[in-house]
C-alpha cells in the first residue's frame, strides 16, 4: 500500500495524536484542524472518526470534490452552459430545470433531440439525486453529477486512468487479482463490468442516508462502457434483441490494463464520501 504522509496537511505538524488518512490520496489530517478550517461539520466528524481507519475509508476535501478534476476549460464551458440554461450556481434545481438543461445539452453537444426514452432516463437520474422526493436536487449533487459526465464524455479512458491515485490502483489491482482465479492475467468482460459496482462505499447506518450525496449513474456511464455497441443502454428494451453481442461482451477477455480503463470512471465517481448510496447500477 502507498505510504501516507507523515504530517497533517493543514498544520504541517507531526504529533503523536491520531492522524486520519484519506482513502484516495496520501494526505493525513487532524480532526481538530479539519474542524477549525470548516472542512468538517459536526455531523461529519463522526463519519470521519468512524470510517477513516476502516476498510471503508474517508475521502479528504480535495478527493471528495470531483469538480476539482475538471480543467479550467472544462469548468468554463460547463459554467457557460449553466448560464445559457439560466441555472444559478449554488441553488437547488427542480425537475423542470433539470430536464430543460438536459434538452439543451443534448441539442448543443450532440446535435440531437432527446427521445422520450432518454427523457425518462434523465428523470430517473433526477429521482436518484432526490431520494427524499423533495422535488429538487442540491447544487453540490448536480455539480458532482455533471462533472462526472464531463469527464466521461470528453476524456479518453487512458486519461481517466491517469487520474487514479496509487491507492486507487492498488485497490483495483487487488480486485482484479481476486477475479483472476486461474492467474492467467485475464478475466471476462462480465466480471470487469460487475466490478464497476464494487467501488462504491456501503453506508450501513440508516441515519446517514438522509444527507448523502447520491449518484444516478444510469445511462451516460453505461453508454460509455458499451460505446462500441452503440448508444443504446443495455437496460433499454430496444437493445434486448442483441443478446448475442451481449454474450460476446460478457465473455470477452479482459486484461489488467483494460480492466483499469473500463473501471476508471466508476472509481472516480465513487470518491465522494457520500457518493453512490443511491447508485442505480447498470444491469
Ligand atoms: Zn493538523
Ligand atoms: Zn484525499
Amino acid at each position: 500500500m502507498p505510504v501516507n504522509d507523515e504530517m497533517c496537511e493543514i498544520c504541517e505538524v507531526w504529533t503523536a495524536e491520531d492522524l486520519y488518512p484519506c482513502r484516495v490520496c496520501t494526505r493525513v489530517f487532524h480532526d481538530g484542524c479539519l474542524r477549525e478550517m470548516g472542512y468538517l461539520r459536526n455531523d461529519s466528524v463522526q463519519e470521519l472518526t468512524e470510517t477513516a481507519h476502516t476498510s471503508m475509508g474517508w475521502s479528504c476535501y480535495y478527493c471528495d470534490n470531483i469538480n476539482l478534476l475538471l480543467t479550467e476549460e472544462e469548468m468554463y464551458s460547463l459554467m457557460e452552459t449553466f448560464k445559457q440554461c439560466k441555472i444559478i450556481p449554488e441553488s437547488c434545481l427542480g425537475s423542470d430545470d433539470f430536464l430543460s438543461y438536459k434538452h439543451f445539452v443534448s441539442r448543443q453537444l450532440f446535435d440531437e433531440q432527446m427521445t422520450e426514452e432518454m427523457e425518462e432516463l434523465e428523470l430517473g437520474q433526477f429521482s436518484a439525486l432526490d431520494p427524499e422526493k423533495r422535488g429538487q436536487i442540491e447544487w453540490a449533487d448536480f455539480l458532482y453529477h455533471e462533472s462526472i459526465r464531463v469527464l466521461e464524455k470528453f476524456r479518453s479512458q487512458n486519461s481517466l486512468v491517469r487520474l487514479l491515485t496509487a491507492k486507487e490502483r492498488e485497490r483495483a489491482r487487488a480486485s482484479f487479482t481476486a477475479l483472476d482465479q486461474d492467474k492467467d492475467g485475464l478475466i471476462t468482460g462480465g466480471e470487469s463490468k460487475k466490478a464497476q459496482h464494487t467501488w462504491f462505499r456501503k453506508h450501513t447506518k440508516e441515519s446517514q442516508s438522509c444527507n448523502v450525496r447520491l449518484v444516478g449513474l444510469c445511462s451516460p456511464v453505461l453508454n460509455f462502457s458499451i460505446s462500441h455497441v452503440g448508444p443504446i443502454s443495455e437496460s433499454s428494451p430496444a437493445s434486448s434483441g442483441s443478446g448475442k453481442s451481449r454474450d460476446q461482451d460478457e465473455n470477452r477477455q479482459v486484461d489488467w490494463l483494460e480492466f483499469l480503463k473500463e473501471n476508471a470512471i466508476y472509481i472516480l465517481a465513487a470518491r465522494p464520501n457520500s457518493g453512490a448510496v443511491h447508485l442505480r447500477p447498470p444491469l
